[in-house]
């Protein structure tokens, strides 16, 4: 999607600190983290949020939490929090699928 800013963050237009990439994700440092570690991955693909996740692109959010679970593994995380915010109330700011992978402080719940 032109005008997506994930989009173009996998295409390379705009700079990115790369955390993992492969055929079907991209995971890379959030650029105002929340937390000592807190990266983002997203499909390659254009997926809107979660609300767009059906029978025909199911597969690439499986494969994104194995991603999540190695990579979280490589790195030490013993505890992490994952997040997906859908829609502008649950504060979604970029409409491209993400998953925000947060550790590293205590985290209270619920969510503010
Ligand atoms: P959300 O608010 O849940 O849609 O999450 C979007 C996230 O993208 C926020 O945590 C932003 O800090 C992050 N973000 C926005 N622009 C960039 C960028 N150029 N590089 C890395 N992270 C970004
Ligand atoms: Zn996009």
């Amino acid at each position: 999607m032109s005008d997506c800013l994930f989009c173009k963050i996998i295409a390379g237009e705009i700079p990115s600190r790369k955390v993992y990439e492969d055929d079907l994700c991209y995971a890379f440092h959030d650029i105002d983290p929340q937390a000592p570690t807190h990266f983002l991955v997203i499909p390659k693909e254009h997926i809107q949020s979660v609300s767009q996740v059906d029978e025909n692109n199911q597969a690439v959010v499986g494969h994104i939490f194995t991603v999540i679970a190695r990579l979280a593994g490589e790195m030490g995380m013993e505890s992490y929090r994952v997040v997906s915010n859908i829609g502008d109330q649950a504060g979604q700011s970029v409409h491209h699928l993400h998953f925000h992978v947060l550790s590293g402080r205590d985290m209270t719940w619920p969510p503010g």
